[in-house]
């Protein structure tokens, strides 16, 4: 029979290992649960957090067993994980969430498709495996739009924008991708998005939807609570809402909306596990998106997800970083009696790399962020170049 709760003292497995892994573990840490990462090799912010490591590939058989042998219950910190794996993992272990919901998360095609079968709002979009396809697509479209990747595309990866005029053939041909999805451009007046938790006895609770502001195509503020109208807000739940109950889904979900100059929402992307746009959750909420996700992959009742005050988060990337190996000066940010730095541990401060996150608390914290951010660009190196 499957086991629906584990009491803290038992072991949380979570594949992958980077800096969402690393915020669990701490969180695990503190509510007394235990933990074992599977790093799948790579650099990992997590390992210096959790109780035990895994870092064979994670499609090695012996990883498998010895993931499923320590950990009481699984989860994801990342979603690119072989399917067979996740399958596997799900034969021996409770897996939360499951490993459709996982997968088809983890791939444009397949989640665009749920949205569509849903009738979830979401871009227009065609899937295409060859120019022939992507040219009807083009055609049909008639207007700009955005080609993505299937598989492995986030933070603006693997996407190229199309003014709708270009020469299909050649524009698949230095795609170079098996199969990708071209979506309708959407003129948006802000992107949103909104934390969902669903525990095994069906309570579901909603961190307040956030607005989020990039850089580089990557997440560069987020600002809780997102500064649109209370129905929007209200939409955004209940949109994501019928998302976890569609997937009968246990565990924490990141619904990302775009907020179009009509003031339509729609879903862009769904993130089957903790999300960076989350992570003030941290300093500013009754329960933050990392013990909401163990307390729902744990079967426990869910926590409140109240945001006590205004919050700023402000993503610490590589540039801000002097030198690769060296360091900002913090007092920026210390300097402001109602921030948090988190730093994730990581050596190199490449360009693009999240390196960090800081929060800032109360009514004025979008100008304190912005302020920190100018300061420490003016002393990084600047990458708007790649
Ligand atoms: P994604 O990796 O799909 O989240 O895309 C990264 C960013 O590219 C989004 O946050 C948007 O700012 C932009 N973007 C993606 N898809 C579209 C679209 N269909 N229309 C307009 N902007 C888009």
């Amino acid at each position: 029979m499957t086991q629906h709760s584990f009491p803290p003292g038992s072991t949380i497995g979570i594949l992958g290992g980077g800096q969402l892994a690393r915020m669990l573990c701490m969180e695990a840490k503190r509510m007394g649960y235990r933990t074992v990462v599977w790093t799948g090799g790579l650099e990992a912010p997590a390992m210096a957090l959790c109780d035990e490591v895994i870092e064979h590939p994670f499609d090695h058989a012996e990883g498998i067993a010895r993931f499923a042998e320590m950990a009481d219950v699984a989860t994801v910190e990342f979603e690119n994980i072989p399917r067979t794996t996740l399958e596997a993992v799900a034969a021996r272990v409770t897996l939360r969430p499951g490993a459709h919901a996982i997968a088809t998360c983890a791939n444009r095609e397949q989640e665009k498709t749920f949205l569509r079968q849903q009738s979830i709002p979401c871009a227009p979009f065609w899937i295409v495996s060859s120019n022939e396809e992507l040219a009807i697509a083009m055609a049909e479209l008639a207007g700009p739009g955005v080609l993505k990747t299937s598989a492995f595309g986030y933070d603006g990866k693997g996407q190229k924008k199309l003014t709708g005029g270009e020469d299909p053939q050649q524009v698949w041909q230095e795609f170079s991708s098996p199969r990708a999805i071209l979506e309708g451009f959407i003129e948006f007046q802000a992107e949103l998005s909104v934390m969902i938790a669903r525990n095994p006895a069906g309570q579901i609770r909603c961190h307040d939807p956030v607005e989020n502001h990039h850089r580089h195509h990557i997440l560069d503020l987020t600002i809780a609570p997102a500064q649109v109208a209370p129905e929007i807000r209200q939409q955004a739940i209940e949109i994501a809402t019928r998302i976890v109950e569609a997937f009968d889904y246990v565990g924490i979900m990141g619904v990302e909306f775009f907020l179009t100059t009509e003031g339509t929402l729609l879903v862009n992307e769904m993130a089957p596990r903790p999300h960076n746009s989350g992570h003030h959750t941290m300093d500013a909420c009754v329960t933050s998106q990392f013990e909401q996700q163990l307390r729902a992959v744990c079967g426990q009742p869910l926590g409140s997800t109240q945001l006590m005050t205004t919050a700023v988060m402000l993503n610490l990337l590589g540039d801000m970083w002097p030198g690769v190996e060296q360091s900002p000066d913090w007092s920026v940010i210390f300097e402001d009696a109602s921030s948090a730095l988190h730093l994730y541990g990581k050596k190199r401060a490449i360009e693009r790399r999240k390196m960090g996150h800081a929060t800032f608390l109360g009514d004025d914290a979008k100008a304190r962020a912005e302020s920190a951010k100018a300061s420490l660009l003016a002393k990084g190196r600047d990458f708007s170049a790649l």
